[in-house]
């Protein structure tokens, strides 16, 4: 059975995500770990965390995602928006630990002028600092779209940070399939080529989750507006082969277009039928 889910609000704590999440027909699932624009967060209640991992531990499928908020930028130019993401990646890393079978996703971040070399050097730095040996929780890239000055809409973005990290093999890719589309690599018109490219550059052994979504742009647009499976240009054939692609089907998938939970519902039943069981 594919692994399939979607972003799910954290607000009422863990134990209540994990049901929502098995009442859609989920067996993964994201979360922020903040605000997605927003700072604090507050600490997770050690009974709550308790009983999610209790009930996941039996009828989920180990993995979930925790999604950095979009406001973390580790190559900012302003001093106090470098320490804001210093604070939040350190913070989040910390909690996650109490939680094993998360994966830590964040997107790379803008290098708001400062050239695309540069925000890989800080992005690297600041991962160089905070990644500790003893820590569990894998940490994830995500591809960008390339909007503006993003970080990350080329793969060989996310080597150039690989490369410079030094505890490197803690780190992983969440390809999102509106992003890689926006960003000019064609899934829909040659996966195969985009994957090849994709283990040629980054590692297919780097990959560890899919943000599925469709998108509203063509092909290169660099714009990032996700769309429901099927209602965007990638359209449902492209997702199928998504979906049942041996390099990826047997990842995390997380759906993150604009749906309510009736809609993920239906949504999530609709990867379960487009993905073929492969007998093994
Ligand atoms: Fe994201
Ligand atoms: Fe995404
Ligand atoms: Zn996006």
């Amino acid at each position: 059975m594919p692994t399939v889910g979607c972003h799910l609000s954290s607000a009422k704590g863990f134990l209540a995500m994990g049901e929502t999440a098995l009442s859609i027909g989920a067996n993964t699932f994201q979360f922020f770990t903040r605000n997605p624009r927003g700072s604090r967060a507050k600490a997770p209640d050690p009974a709550d965390t308790a009983s999610f991992l209790r009930l996941w531990g039996e009828a989920g499928d180990g993995t979930f995602v925790a999604h950095a908020p979009y406001t973390l930028n580790p190559c900012a130019a302003r001093p106090e928006v470098l320490d804001f993401a210093r604070q939040v990646l350190r913070e989040d890393l910390d909690r996650l630990e109490a939680l094993p079978g998360a994966l830590y996703n964040f997107h790379p971040g803008s290098h708001v002028g400062q050239g695309v070399s540069a925000g890989i050097e800080f992005i690297a730095g600041m991962l160089n600092d905070l990644l500790t040996p003893e820590q569990h929780t894998p940490v994830l890239l995500e591809t960008m779209a390339g909007k503006g000055s993003e970080v990350g809409g080329r793969f060989e973005e996310l080597r150039a940070i690989l490369d410079r990290v030094t505890l490197s093999q803690r780190m992983g890719v969440c390809l999102d399939t509106c992003h890689v589309f926006d960003a000019g690599y064609d899934i829909v018109g040659d996966l195969d080529g985009v994957l090849t490219e994709f283990d040629r550059v980054v590692g297919l052994s780097r990959l560890r989750a899919v943000h599925l979504n469709d998108t509203m742009n063509p092909l290169g647009s660099r714009k990032d507006r996700h769309q429901k499976l099927g209602e965007g240009t990638l359209g449902l054939e492209a997702v199928a082969r998504i979906v049942n692609h041996p390099a990826l089907r047997d990842l995390p998938f997380l759906l993150e277009t604009p749906n309510d939970l009736p809609d993920y519902a239906r949504e999530i039943a609709l990867v379960r039928s487009l993905s073929r069981e492969t007998g093994a």
